[in-house]
């Protein structure tokens, strides 16, 4: 894998299901950032108290997880489409939102949006984009995985119906069906490399040709599932090696991402260029990322390239 050192972004991962080889991989790969999106767990959680402590652990501990490898970590605060109906709880998660966006670190309102399209998903978006509004904080959109065309273009017109400029929204998870209409409604046009299945890297490669690099951002997702937290350097290579320009490249695999999210004011470049000190003998309520024994590192993390395969399938 080789990314020329370009430093690289990756907008959409959940780290709190990943380990700290993750974090150390990604680092050596050139990422400087993540932005992890609030999502839900896998299983539906049963008390709101679970999603503060979990909103918590992402402005708290996993930042300072981040920063023990290198890495700077911002988050998006807000109920999952999934979740959202669950009506008695949704109602109580929306008391939680307010108290969360605002935070350090928290550079927009996400992951949000439809999963199965129903009412009570709706009246959660709606909400949520009228807290975006009122905070003034871009979107993260996640677009239904099940009948995605027609739920993206929802997911536009209904932040365009609360009046949100779409220069606010990043739409999530694009395809080559999607893509054409995202753009020339002047959203951000997210794609998730995803392993094995859906959008491969080889798949992104050819959008770049096609749409070229204004409003495009890659990511991972990378999560519990099955996924890659390596996606964003390893299409950044591929891309390269295709031919696409190094300016293109760092267009949809960093500069985007920052140029979008950082509308929160919360994100900024000098953020990471003053330099990636880390610093492994601090702790955070009492916790360090270390094991018995271990000798901390003190001082300058440094990019290596050292990878294998660059194609994502
Ligand atoms: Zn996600």
């Amino acid at each position: 894998m080789n990314t020329h050192n370009l430093m690289l972004i990756d907008p959409h991962i959940h780290m709190t299901s990943r380990t700290t080889d993750d974090y150390e991989r990604m680092q050596k790969a050139g990422i400087v950032a993540i932005i992890e999106p609030a999502f839900w767990l896998g299983q539906p959680r049963t008390e709101a108290g679970s999603f503060k402590d979990y909103f918590s652990s992402l402005v708290g501990w996993e930042r300072f997880r981040a920063s023990q490898f290198g890495i700077k970590h911002y988050c998006t605060i807000g109920l999952n489409s999934k979740e959202a109906n669950n009506e008695a709880l949704a109602e109580q998660v929306m008391e939680l939102l307010p108290l969360f966006v605002c935070k350090e670190g928290v550079v927009g309102v996400g992951e949000i949006g439809y999963d199965d399209q129903t009412p009570t998903e709706d009246k959660y978006f709606r909400a949520q984009l009228e807290l975006a509004k009122e905070v003034n904080m871009p979107v993260q959109v996640h677009t239904p995985h099940r009948d995605k065309k027609a739920g993206t273009i929802k997911s536009m017109e209904v932040c365009l119906e609360h009046g949100i400029a779409p220069d606010m929204v990043v739409i999530d998870h694009n395809n080559e069906e999607t893509v054409k209409d995202v753009l020339d409604r002047g959203f951000w046009a997210a794609f998730t490399i995803y392993p094995n299945s859906k959008m491969g890297n080889e798949r992104m490669v050819e959008i770049v040709k096609q749409y070229g690099s204004e409003r495009i951002i890659v990511n991972s997702s990378a999560d519990w599932g099955v996924s890659d937290p390596l996606s964003v350097p390893k299409t950044a290579s591929l891309m390269l090696e295709r031919g696409i320009s190094i300016e293109d490249v760092r267009k949809v695999c960093y500069q985007n991402a920052l140029d979008s999210f950082g509308k929160s004011g919360q994100m900024h470049e000098s953020d990471w260029l003053k330099g990636t000190q880390v610093d492994q003998r601090e702790k955070f309520s009492d916790n360090s990322v270390l094991r018995g024994g271990q000798t901390p590192v003190v001082g300058e993390v440094k990019a290596t390239d050292s990878l294998d395969s660059n194609i994502v399938r």
